[in-house]
């Protein structure tokens, strides 16, 4: 396999079209044109076509296989949604159209349905309002981060700090400090949820905000979250929830129930967008009444007419943080999957995450060190202590998993566990493919027993073996035959 660039023949082409007998009426001026063409490759249409389809069928996604990515959610997602958010209506409708003179009646059916999401999220979540603007789970936590700062000036709260706790998503402390706040790390307990007393001892009047994640990054749930709560608005901090993985709780348990001022999710993890890839995304942000003032423009608003409209007179709103209202098709799908699911159906979701997550943890955690050994929620977190003695980490053991036709789970994150695998099973996959998972790592753990040094040669059924990184971040080419 080598890259497309190695196929190009000089003055091969894909479509030649026929020379133009339109007059021209504007030449490009001399000083905007390239001096050199650019470097293309130059390919047939059948060239292109099965260079991209071989690439495909090398790429490992969810439709592939079981991919337990730990703090991910790399689930099934029903192609139900995809044709919904596919159909023309939705699909081509201009993003500017809504903006032009009497523009809403043309798109009275996507703004409607951009209005009953925010709904139903606020419902699903205990929140008062919600903006569907953010395109990222990380660009949700900025703007949470931009709208408790819009809060604290606009009562002239002088704040500095954000607490955040050391098992947290990179992500947090990141837009907490680009939001320009400086961060300060909460420790974890032995029992892995936040440590109170050291939060009591870190809070005080320049504290701006908590961040928290619960069920946290080791998949565990805080019972006590009310009192960090009670504590944070003592000191007039609010209490903001990563949502990412709302797959856990949803249906259970609602953030604005236990008093979080402000929260994000991650439509593209929970909500039927495929996670993964960078494609695109959705980071909704939640937020209670005294901070509703702030959010984004534009806001949607029914009015008394009936008809929804877009409402930009907002004095406080910290202003745009996306182009038009986020990315629309993730929205209209996340809205699908709702009304599919209903409640019945999120709660249910979330039951067999969590189960899902408790027999992996259990089947594995006699062959895999656990270090937090409690009921865990949609995900689990071993060490690869026990293997290292044999000088197995856990690298090896994703290489190996990748050779059983898995993909790896999540590794060396949290960074509080040593070697950690991070196993995220999601609430669609079955007791078969689970039990296929679990024998292979039961596998991987005996042959590092009795031959680690095979295992330091996975994977073997890849078209590139064990990459030597850093030359595979500088010199992309080198692998390839
Ligand atoms: C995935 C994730 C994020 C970041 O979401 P992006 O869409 O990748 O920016 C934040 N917090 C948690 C807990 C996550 O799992």
């Amino acid at each position: 396999m080598s890259i497309i660039f190695k196929k190009s023949i000089r003055g091969r082409k894909g479509v030649t079209l026929p020379v133009s007998d339109v007059p021209l009426h504007h030449e490009i001026p001399d000083k905007y044109t390239r001096s050199e063409p650019a470097e293309l490759c130059e390919l047939s249409e059948l060239d292109i076509v099965r260079h991209f389809t071989e690439l495909s069928r090398k790429n490992f996604g969810v439709d592939s296989g079981f991919y337990p990515l730990g703090s991910c959610t790399m689930k099934y997602n029903p192609k139900i949604t995809e044709k919904i958010a596919a159909l023309d209506g939705f699909s081509s409708i201009h993003p500017l159209l809504a903006q032009q003179n009497k523009g809403e009646l043309y798109t009275q059916g996507a703004l409607a349905v951009l209005h009953n999401l925010e709904l139903l999220l606020c419902e699903i979540c205990a929140m008062d309002a919600f903006t569907l603007q953010p395109m990222a789970g990380a660009h949700g936590e900025l703007t949470g981060m931009m709208l408790i700062a819009a809060y604290h000036n606009h009562k002239g709260n002088q704040k500095t700090e954000v607490l955040i706790p050391d098992e947290s998503h990179g992500t947090n402390p990141s837009s907490a400090s680009i939001a320009g706040y400086s961060v300060k790390s909460i420790p974890t307990n032995e029992r892995g949820i936040l440590d109170i007393s050291s939060l009591e001892s870190l809070i005080n009047e320049k504290t701006a905000a908590i961040m928290m994640t619960n069920p946290n990054t080791l998949g565990l749930f805080n019972p006590e979250i009310e009192k960090i709560a009670t504590l944070a608005h003592k000191y007039d901090a609010m209490l903001y929830y990563d949502g990412a993985n709302l797959n856990a709780i949803m249906g259970k348990f609602r953030p604005g129930d236990a008093n979080f001022d402000v929260m994000h999710l991650n439509l593209h993890k929970t909500f039927a967008t495929p996670h993964g890839g960078g494609g695109p995304g959705a980071g909704p942000v939640g937020v209670k009444k005294h901070l509703e003032q702030f959010l984004p423009i534009s806001r949607i608003r029914k009015c008394d007419d009936g008809i929804y409209r877009l409402d930009y007179n907002y004095k406080d709103s910290i202003g745009y943080i996306a182009p038009f209202y986020g990315n629309f098709s993730v929205c209209l799908k996340a809205y699908v999957y709702i009304l599919i699911q209903g409640a019945a159906g999120l709660s249910e979701a979330s039951e067999n995450a969590v189960l899902n997550a408790n027999y992996v943890m259990n089947s594995l955690k006699s062959y895999y060190d656990l270090p937090y050994d409690h009921i865990c929620m949609h995900e689990t977190v071993f060490s690869a202590k026990k293997q290292l003695e044999n000088g197995i980490h856990a690298l090896d053991i994703a290489k190996a998993l990748i050779d059983k036709g898995f993909h790896p789970p999540t590794i060396y994150f949290p960074l509080i566990v040593k070697e950690a695998l991070m196993i995220e099973p999601t609430e669609t996959e079955s007791k078969e493919t689970l039990d296929q998972f679990i024998s292979a790592m039961i596998e991987i753990s005996n042959a590092a027993a009795k031959n680690p040094k095979d295992l330091k040669k996975a994977p073997v059924t890849t078209p590139v073996g064990r990459l030597d990184e850093t030359k595979a971040a500088k010199d992309m080419d080198f692998c390839y035959k």
